[in-house]
């Protein structure tokens, strides 16, 4: 008999959230470990997303925003999204949710400090895993770890930013600018994003899509210029600081082990935007369901082919001509119906949905890529 019903390979995001929902409803699942390599979580990054209905972290989001601003080409969209506000949620409020709900169920238990070695190997009945040097026996695995070699993608999207106070009122709170473009970063697409907590308090973040990844390191003049801009000329204090690399298109669910891969680089996030946290709470649902039922875990569910050619296209795009990107992303955020565009960008979109962004579109640069996108939409997954 094996050791757990479920071993779960990484407590970060998409491991907790599973862990959570078995935690709170175990159904036929009577243990669930998650072995997590870190010893402890920080507050590193911030979650964001378009809220679209009651969720489970209701009570955890710290702020929210009912417009959005895309700045750009000399133009500037500011778009109403009260009826699915702009969220955030602080990873540590997150982390601590899920730590207390872990602890406190029969079921499951959160080992820290518990790198898990090497991949599984298949043994009778179920897995069998190496943890500081330990065998352990499970019967279901769902690994979160990131690969050891990362994946071929389109694009990455680098950021940099931090959690800055003012000494002066020097943010909109209200409004989340999702994009500030900046030119002059060849072959790239730069940005900043800024979400104000208050007048004197926001995150702002320094991004770049861009074929190659770029470290924090690279990207530290870019975050300088974009504080200083964000913050116009007031003192500003640090008060915490949080990077990423993210990979966009065409990351599908990653097939090649015989076990259950799920997470950022296991077809989590969405290519065209790398927005996951979201798509996580899905697959943890779904994956739950299953587990309680007796059933086996599942990965992520593939986009459908309408998503995965649309993403396709636009990233061949931003990769081929990257200067064209302010006019897009303008004319995506002011052409688009609000509640089009927000289920777009959150995988809700119908088929009504799409065609309004194809229309907000100049259709040449993407009749141009479509050749590009058609193995995508050929081999991707299903429809
Ligand atoms: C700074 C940042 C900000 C982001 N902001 C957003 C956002 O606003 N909205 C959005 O939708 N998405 C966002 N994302 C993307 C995505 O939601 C996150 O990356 C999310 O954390 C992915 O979850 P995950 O579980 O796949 O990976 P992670 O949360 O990174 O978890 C993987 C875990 O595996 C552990 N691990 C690694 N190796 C081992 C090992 N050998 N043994 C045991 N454990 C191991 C790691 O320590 C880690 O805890 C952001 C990402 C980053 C990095």
């Amino acid at each position: 008999m094996p050791d757990l019903d479920v071993a779960i390979l990484g407590g970060g995001c998409a491991g907790l959230s599973l862990a959570e929902r078995l935690a709170e409803e175990p159904g036929r699942v009577g243990s669930v470990a998650v072995f997590e390599a870190r010893d402890g979580y920080r507050p590193d990054r911030t979650w964001s997303f378009w809220r679209q209905g009651p969720h489970r972290f209701e009570s955890l989001v710290r702020t929210s925003w009912d417009r959005m601003r895309v700045r750009g080409d000399g133009r500037e969209a500011l778009v109403d999204c009260a009826a699915f506000p702009y969220q955030a949620l602080q990873a540590q409020d997150f982390y601590d949710h899920c730590v207390q709900r872990l602890g406190s169920s029969e079921v499951t238990s959160l080992e820290l400090d518990a790198a898990v070695e090497g991949e599984p190997r298949c043994s009778g009945d179920g897995w069998t895993l190496t943890v500081g040097g330990e065998e352990v026996r499970a019967r279901e695995i769902v690994d979160t770890r990131p690969p050891d070699v990362l994946p071929e993608c389109l694009l990455w999207q680098s950021f940099s930013g931090c959690v800055v106070r003012t000494d002066r009122a020097r943010f909109e709170p209200g409004v989340a600018t999702l994009m500030d473009l900046a030119p002059g970063d060849p072959g790239a697409v730069a940005f900043t994003y800024v979400l104000p907590w208050s007048e004197r308090e926001a995150l702002v973040e320094w991004t770049v899509f861009a074929p190659q990844r770029r470290s924090a390191e690279q990207l530290g003049p870019g975050l300088a210029q974009a504080v200083a801009r964000a913050s116009g000329g007031a003192s500003v204090h640090v008060e915490r600081e949080e990077s990423g690399a993210l990979p966009m298109g065409p990351i599908g669910p990653r097939t090649t082990a015989p076990w259950v891969r799920a997470g950022l680089f296991a077809g989590a996030a969405r290519p065209a935007t790398g927005y996951a946290f979201q798509r996580i709470q899905r697959w943890a649902d779904r994956c739950a369901e299953r587990l309680r039922a007796g059933q086996p875990a599942v990965g992520a569910r593939p986009d459908g082919a309408v998503t995965r050619a649309m993403d396709r296209v636009f990233l061949e795009v931003l990769r081929a001509d990257a200067a064209r990107a302010p006019e897009l992303f303008l004319d995506l955020f002011t052409r688009t119906e609000p509640a089009r565009l927000v289920r777009f960008l959150s995988d809700g979109a119908t088929l009504g949905d799409a065609l309004a962004v194809v229309r907000a579109l100049p259709p040449r640069p993407f009749l141009r890529r479509l050749p590009a996108a058609l193995p995508e939409v050929l081999h991707g997954g299903t429809a």
